[in-house]
């Protein structure tokens, strides 16, 4: 089938299988150049979000995700630990804003908060919004009360992934259905919070399963405002520890197939950045995703060291959103001056007909 391409990118919700497994099968160049357009339509290209990412209750939840060291069903030596005190939390949020995040995420492995965990929860989202940060937890399923109480607290993102398609998803949690997972999101929506749901690659699934859970996404009512595209992280002890690798290039086009159906998102490099090259994530930026976790530890998993980070950004050219790229139009100015005034110029245009 051919997918129907204009330069203009319209937001759609109508999105089918057929359609996204169309995208993903595109010559890579074909589809990394649509996917391109697409962004420069809706972002700067030189520019990623930068988030930090806090533990800030560790192991020993309930629910049976098979990819996760944080369930209690598996034997992956992981420290449990209970939820942090708020002012431990608002001191780690104050270096993830020193060291250039601006959205600082709290995730919390629980099926759900319970009533008693609120008060501790909602006091971390206020005192990490005084920082200036923006907010974004992670802390399961949540009905209609909590997921209001959080909204009045101040909060700005929650995130909650589906995680693969439905025909697959149960493959891999059992414990809570998509519908689940779907409710939450709506429960999220419906309090006026900003949504950031994804899903995870290498866990087995098929090239259709990811056709399947960007369609889920694509045509949410609202294109979540984040998308994180996570690769599995293999650990020791889960029942997917033994898993083949993805392809590197089926993630590129997993990265620019989701920023094509949903032009206005944050895509966003999540898990798994510790094992891509630099030349990689180069890829994954140049195929649309503009978002990344700051900082060494992605909940319970390596995450590249922040300085390491910093200088792939560096390499090229790209600035998080506290830095001021120059407008193009900007740029051709100081290169006219430059050519005009400076010998290291090398006027092509001048020689080409002599070639
Ligand atoms: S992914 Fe979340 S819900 Fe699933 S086991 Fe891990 S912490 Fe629990």
């Amino acid at each position: 089938m051919t997918v129907a391409f204009t330069t203009a990118s319209a937001i759609r919700n109508d999105w089918t299988v057929e359609e996204a497994n169309a995208l993903l099968n595109l010559p890579f160049n074909d589809l990394l150049f649509r996917a391109q357009t697409v962004h420069r339509q809706h972002f700067d290209p030189n520019q990623v979000q930068v988030s930090t990412l806090l533990s800030i209750k560790t192991g020993a939840c309930p629910e049976d995700c098979a990819y996760c060291p944080q369930s209690a069903r598996y034997d992956t030596g992981l420290e449990r630990e209970k939820l942090m005190e708020v002012e431990a939390v608002i001191e780690k949020a104050k270096a993830a804003k020193a060291a250039g995040s601006d959205r600082f995420c709290m995730g919390a492995a629980w099926r759900s908060p319970r009533e008693k965990d609120m008060p501790y929860v909602l006091a971390m989202v206020k005192g990490v919004k005084e920082l200036g940060l923006e907010t974004c937890m992670t802390l399961g399923m949540l009905d209609e009360g909590k997921a209001n109480a959080l909204a009045e607290a101040g909060l700005d993102y929650y995130n909650h992934n589906l995680d693969t398609s439905p025909e697959f998803y149960g493959e891999i949690i059992t414990t809570r259905t998509y519908s689940d997972r779907l409710n939450t999101l709506s429960n999220v929506r419906n309090a006026g919070m900003k949504v950031c749901s994804g899903g995870i690659l290498g866990m087995g699934e098929t090239l259709k399963d990811r056709a399947g859970l960007l369609v889920q996404l694509a045509n949410l009512p609202q294109h979540p405002d984040s998308v994180p595209i996570n690769q599995l992280v293999k650990v020791a002890g889960t029942p997917l520890e033994s898993e083949g690798d993805v392809d590197p290039l089926d993630f590129i086009r997993t990265i620019a197939a989701a920023r094509i159906m949903m032009p206005a998102s944050h895509v966003r490099l999540s898990a798994g950045r510790e094992q891509m090259s630099e030349e990689m994530q180069a890829m994954c930026f140049f195929a649309g995703a503009n978002s990344i976790f700051y900082g060494e530890c992605l909940l319970t998993t390596p995450n590249p060291a922040a300085n390491k980070d910093q200088a792939l950004f560096r390499k090229l050219g790209i600035n998080s959103d506290h830095h001021v790229t120059k407008a193009p139009q900007e740029l051709d100015e100081i290169l006219a001056q430059n050519t005009a005034e400076s010998e290291l110029f090398y006027d092509a245009s001048a020689t080409a007909a002599q070639v």
